[in-house]
């Protein structure tokens, strides 16, 4: 998962880690980091030819994000219902994006969307 760059900014890495721990995930890997342009473009590669993919990236590389890995029995999808929808209108209330996203765009968390790419993201984040 990633705390993304708006929720950064505004002061929430306490709020979000504290969701996600009493949502019952445990946290294997965690770090402050700041994407590059590059890296950013790298990460969501798979968006390249969405019309979003030029925001979506320099938001993703404006400002710090915290990355960790979250371990729990399904935890892709448990994490995904913890987070809610991707636009916070649509989101469940009591959700992560429900309580502080700002907009589609900048949606405050990332959660991976298959064990597949979890895998991935993670060495992404953590090679060592
Ligand atoms: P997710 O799996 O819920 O994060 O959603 P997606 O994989 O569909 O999109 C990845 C990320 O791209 C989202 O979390 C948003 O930050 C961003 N995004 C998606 N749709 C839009 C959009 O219509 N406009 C903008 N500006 N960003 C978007």
């Amino acid at each position: 998962m990633m705390i993304k760059p708006d929720a950064v900014e505004r002061g929430l890495i306490g709020k979000i880690l504290n969701d996600i721990s009493e949502a019952g995930f445990e946290i294997i890997s965690l770090k402050l980091t700041h994407l590059s342009i590059d890296e950013a473009k790298s990460f969501y590669s798979v968006h390249k030819d969405r019309p979003f993919f030029n925001d979506l990236t320099q938001y993703m590389s404006r400002s710090p994000i915290v990355a960790a890995v979250l371990k729990k029995e399904n935890a892709v999808s448990e994490f995904r219902n913890l987070i809610g929808d991707t636009d916070p209108v649509n989101a469940k209330e009591g959700t992560i994006r429900a309580k502080y996203a700002i907009s589609k765009g900048e949606n405050s968390v990332h959660g991976s969307d298959s064990n597949e790419n979890a895998e991935i993201e993670s060495i992404f984040h953590f090679p060592n």
